[in-house]
């Protein structure tokens, strides 16, 4: 029998200092392990004031994790300790699996005009891959091919498969779908989700009902968590309504949490702290 998902939990992205004194807004983090799994933060990064991302993310390890950032607006220059260097520029994505670590730093740089926006997703490993060689897949905004239904609906895919068109991240142990959603103005988008997997979405413009049994959702509430299902039913309102629509397979591990490495245990936690202080962190 096919159910329509309903909404679990509605909630709105909070200010918050990251990084150097990076002001952005978090949609979720830390504190709400494991409604999410196997996503852990959503990091919302948008500002046309440079003094609010200009310091960025200096020099900073990461592990046992993947971080996802899609660049709106701006560019990021992104480099690692291995000497990878590159920008992640408007429509970009990067799709990095730190695996057993990687030390970054990520510079937002904004567009000539100053204007700063993307998002960060953080996506969890499973014990059995928190320690494989790390990865980076580099998405350029002309391989992600956007799809424009019928009912005018246009998908940009990053991951997952809408009408038969398939996005260009594949092979990803979370089994993930990532889609940038624009619904046209009193359209519906009714779209198949894998049942048992994490389903949210996340308001990037506009407003819309993203469960056709309960009130409008506003842009001022813009993280809508899902109940199990098999589909997601959205409309929008009085104008057009865009979200990132994402999920992933739940790995339903324990999770040891710090700044930027997420282990199973503390134990785990601990030696990656003590590797990085004496230099041996990198595999
Ligand atoms: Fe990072």
């Amino acid at each position: 029998m096919s159910s329509i998902r309903k909404i679990k939990q509605i909630s709105k992205s909070v200010p918050t200092i990251e990084g150097a004194g990076v002001h952005l807004k978090r949609a979720f983090g830390n504190n709400d392990v494991p409604l999410l799994d196997p996503f852990l933060l959503l990091d919302d990064f948008h500002s046309d004031n440079p003094e609010d991302y200009i310091q960025g993310f200096p020099w900073h390890p990461h592990r046992g994790i993947e971080t996802i950032t899609y660049v709106l607006h701006g560019d990021v220059e992104h480099g690692d300790s291995m000497g990878n260097k590159g920008d992640i520029s408007s429509g970009d994505v990067q799709w990095m699996t730190a695996g057993s670590g990687v030390i970054h730093q990520e510079m937002p740089k904004g567009t000539d005009e100053g204007l700063m926006w993307g998002f960060q997703l953080w996506a969890n490993l499973p014990a059995s891959q928190k320690m494989i060689d790390p990865k980076y897949r580099d998405v350029k905004q002309d391989t992600i091919p956007e799809v424009v239904l019928d009912s005018g609906v246009k998908v940009k895919i990053i991951a997952g498969v809408v009408n038969g068109t398939k996005g260009p991240v594949q092979d990803i142990v979370i089994d993930p779908e990532y889609l940038d959603v624009t619904v046209p103005a009193d359209i519906s988008f009714l779209h198949n989700t894998k049942k048992g997997h994490t389903v949210f979405a996340y308001i990037v413009d506009g407003s819309g009902h993203f469960d056709h049994q309960k009130d409008k959702v506003l842009a001022q509430e813009n993280l809508v968590m899902y109940d199990d299902g098999d589909s997601v039913h959205i409309t929008s309102s009085d104008g057009p309504v865009r979200f990132l629509l994402i999920s992933g397979k739940p790995l339903k591990e324990p999770v040891a949490w710090y700044g930027p490495i997420v282990m199973n245990t503390q134990e785990e936690l601990d030696k990656a702290f003590e590797e990085y202080r004496n230099g041996t962190f990198i595999k």
